[in-house]
């Protein structure tokens, strides 16, 4: 039948275009799928603040931190070393992550004598869950990062993102993350695992606003939140230009020191299903106990042989 001589050379013909399309097009077929014309939801970056100092358990602390951070995506580690200048050890294992990351360095100023505190760097702490000597950590370091925040944005294309200043020891579920690219306008909360003395401290939230807070040490500060438990539109730090942390202050008001350039109780956006989840813990490393090498009779190797 003619209709059907047709019908054939018509699918002779289709069938060579076809493998000649498929042979001579360069992309795998796969990607058709997934053109780059196809909408991709805006994912704005997380500038990561982290202070950190030499110690027996510092590489195992930063190699669990980083291991997590890998599996956030758009993420930018500032990793701020106090110390004099940068060492191998913190320069290499960033530099063996995947992360996009910066290295900064900035001393703590502390009391030239060990033994003699200074009242504006440290405070003792007379209360039911520490009687210590208290010495602000991360000040130094914390602002160091800010300056580099504000020069590094100032220049970007793109201004938005969000800021989270992380202590190098505690335990972050790649969840909070997710929380914090919500924020709408200035500051996220959540509740933190394991700390002031308690299971939890949190926000207490009231028709989707944060109503006042659960914390017991200290409820009087402005914001008695941990600083794990916060986060910042990164665009208003180009802003406040003057927004920074301060030696000036009583211990636990570092939280309350910054938030107070962008935010007041009103402004606090409840994350992690309305502060009734715990994504972030303030776990603490136990400082390791181990023999002096020195006191050692037959030291099998020199103390220092192999980073640890
Ligand atoms: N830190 C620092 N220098 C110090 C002590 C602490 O840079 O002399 C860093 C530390 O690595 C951590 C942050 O500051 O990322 C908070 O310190 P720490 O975890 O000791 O505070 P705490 O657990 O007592 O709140
Ligand atoms: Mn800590």
């Amino acid at each position: 039948m003619p209709f059907v001589q047709i019908k054939k050379q018509y699918l002779a013909f289709a069938m060579l275009l076809f493998v000649a399309l498929f042979l001579f097009n360069s992309r795998p077929a796969f990607q058709c799928q997934y053109t780059t014309e196809m909408p991709v939801s805006y994912l704005p970056t997380i500038y990561g603040i982290t202070p950190t100092y030499a110690r027996l358990a510092q590489k195992a602390d930063l190699t669990r931190l980083s291991q997590t951070l890998m599996l956030v995506k758009n993420f930018h580690w500032i990793v701020i070393e106090d110390s004099e200048t940068k060492t191998p050890l913190v320069a290499n294992l960033l530099k063996e992550s995947t992360l996009k990351y910066t290295h900064l360095n900035a001393k703590t100023h502390k009391s030239k004598q060990s033994t003699e505190m200074d009242v504006n760097i440290c405070v003792f702490k007379l209360d039911s869950y520490f009687t210590r000597w208290y010495c602000a950590s991360g000040v130094e370091q914390r602002n160091e990062a800010l300056n580099w925040l504000r020069n590094h944005l100032s220049s970007a294309t793109d201004k938005r993102g969000v800021v989270y200043f992380m202590d190098d020891d505690n335990t972050y579920s790649l969840k909070v993350f997710d929380e914090m690219r919500k924020i709408k306008n200035k500051v996220g909360v959540w509740p933190v695992g394991i700390v002031g003395g308690m299971r939890v401290e949190m926000p207490l939230v009231t028709d989707g606003k944060v109503s006042g807070y659960n914390a017991v040490w200290k409820p009087f500060r402005p914001f008695p939140i941990d600083m794990a438990g916060f986060a910042i539109n990164a665009t208003l730090f180009l802003d406040h230009p003057e927004a920074k942390f301060s030696r000036k202050v009583q211990s636990g008001f570092q939280e309350s020191e910054i938030l107070k350039y962008f935010a007041t109780k009103d402004d606090l956006e409840p994350l992690a299903e309305n502060c009734t989840k715990v994504y972030v813990w303030h776990t603490r490393t136990q400082k390791p106990s181990i023999l002096d090498p020195k006191k050692l009779k037959h030291p099998p190797l020199p103390d220092g042989h192999i980073e640890v």
